[in-house]
């Protein structure tokens, strides 16, 4: 029987081997971290690794659209790719999961006025899984998949692969032992993509760069955007701003939500990201803004380019997110924590631990001029987003792995060598990556012919 070693627990690697299972093959599960019932949410190493991976105590927000987190249409038709996403959506179901129900006519109308301002709202199929929810799930699936053959090894970091005759052999892990495989799947997450890049490094694969999304955290009171996310409850809205005809796009919404300090250790760096909490609300929503740069010559690692500017952030804000009111951005001042609070109508920020400053001094020119006629558009959606009080926390970055070439059904250069997920840089989301998971499957029982 040929033999798959999946390097990674996380929504790629366990979405593949459910599919790989139900071929004759046998199929091991590789990954550092510990089974979902060990994990520990206040351990920062539980927090990204093992069984269920990055996602596991996240928000659990799926959308089951082929062009979110990620975009199927590089491998796929069209059809195909929808097709795709329906057969993740109904795995899914399998375990409980509902997709929020939408009210057609209301989605409709909020379409229709959003391309009157220019703006285009993308209706998805989603589902809020919940924290709670999302280990039972996960739990459930893994128990599922061991008693359908696939073997779990736990604690067990994968530090090379074997080659031989120009095809992928194995791989080795970091005690020395060598786990032969006829397919190696590498899917391990974000926390894996360097590690990933290191391989593509000593293996001579090729490598492509993906672009980086840099923007801000917006905050506003909850009630400005209630209506929008009664419609949908994480509201995708683009625009192309018009001085410089860019993209932006709003991303992570969190209805009565925080914002939240994301450290970037390795880069010595500080930025923002948000969440919700079921049972902790705020009076606040927010949602990252982004823009998308994607450089090409003479640099095209985008993330050192946005890396760049997450520092220069980190050293205006003295260690810490700089935030300002669209106000004082709009008048080029700083904000200070006294016109921050100056009258009782004004958001009282969720996360503190910022210095009230000019984003204008940290992030390009191009980019300040993107949000802030970015801003002024979805006004027209959603009326008192683009008012003086919004406040506005840099920097939200979002950065992308490196991304190995592949094949369309996303085999390396390397025979039998295929990769899926975030860590390879070819997914940005639960589905994505479940759905890559599912494409690198595909190819593998193909090659079988
Ligand atoms: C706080 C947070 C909230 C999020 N919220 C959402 C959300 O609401 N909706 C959404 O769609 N997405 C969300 N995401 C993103 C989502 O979690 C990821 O897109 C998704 O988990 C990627 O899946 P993956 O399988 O590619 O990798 P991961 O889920 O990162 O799993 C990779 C696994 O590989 C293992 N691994 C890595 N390197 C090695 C190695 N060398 N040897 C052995 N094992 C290794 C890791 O331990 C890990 O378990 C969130 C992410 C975070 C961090």
């Amino acid at each position: 029987m040929k033999k798959v070693a999946i390097v990674g627990a996380g929504p790629a690697g366990m979405f593949a081997a459910h599919e790989l299972a139900q071929h004759s093959l046998e199929v091991v599960v590789l990954d550092m971290g510990k089974p979902v019932s060990d994990r520990n949410r206040n351990e920062p190493f539980d927090l990204l690794h093992g069984m269920g991976g990055a996602g596991t105590f996240s928000d659990g927000k799926v959308n089951f659209h082929p062009q979110i987190g990620g975009n199927l249409y590089e491998f796929l038709r069209e059809d195909e790719a929808w097709s795709l996403m329906d057969h993740i959506e109904q795995i899914f179901r399998k375990y409980d999961v509902d997709v929020i129900p939408t009210d057609n006519e209301r989605t409709r109308d909020l379409e229709r006025r959003a391309a009157k301002c220019g703006v285009s709202f993308l209706p998805i199929r989603q589902a809020h899984i919940g924290s709670d929810h999302l280990t039972e799930l996960i739990e459930a699936m893994g128990r599922e998949l061991e008693r359908a053959g696939v073997q779990f090894r736990f604690g067990k970091r994968v530090v090379d692969i074997v080659r031989e005759d120009g095809a992928v052999r194995g791989v080795v892990l970091e005690d020395g032992e060598v786990v032969q495989a006829d397919f190696v799947l590498l899917a391990p997450g974000r926390v894996g993509s360097e590690w990933v890049g290191r391989l593509a490094l000593e293996h001579s694969l090729d490598v492509t760069y993906n672009p980086v999304d840099i923007g801000v955290r917006v905050e506003v009171p909850s009630i400005v955007m209630e209506e929008v996310i009664d419609i949908s409850y994480d509201p995708k809205l683009y625009v192309r701003a018009p001085t410089y005809d860019d993209r932006v796009r709003t991303f992570c919404v969190s209805p009565e939500g925080f914002v939240v300090k994301e450290v970037y250790r390795d880069e010595g760096a500080v930025g923002v990201n948000g969440h919700s909490l079921r049972d902790v609300k705020t009076g606040n929503t927010n949602f990252a803004l982004l823009t998308s740069i994607n450089l090409t010559e003479p640099v095209e690692s985008t993330t050192a380019y946005g890396i760049s500017i997450a520092r220069l952030a980190t050293t205006i804000g003295g260690g810490k997110p700089i935030l300002q009111s669209l106000g004082d951005l709009r008048r080029h001042r700083r904000s200070t924590w006294g016109r921050l609070r100056k009258s009782p109508g004004d958001v009282v920020p969720t996360l503190m631990d910022v210095t009230p400053g000019d984003i204008s001094m940290a992030l390009p020119h191009r980019i300040v001029t993107d949000l802030v006629e970015a801003l002024e558009m979805l006004a027209g959606v959603i009326p008192g987003l683009d008012a003086d009080r919004t406040l506005l926390y840099a920097l939200e970055l979002k950065r992308y792995a490196t991304r190995l070439r592949t094949d369309l059904r996303l085999q390396t250069q390397l025979k039998g060598l295929y990769v899926a997920g975030d860590g390879a840089g070819v997914a940005r989301g639960i589905a994505g990556a479940a759905a890559t998971g599912e494409i690198a499957a595909r190819g593998i029982i193909a090659s079988l012919g």
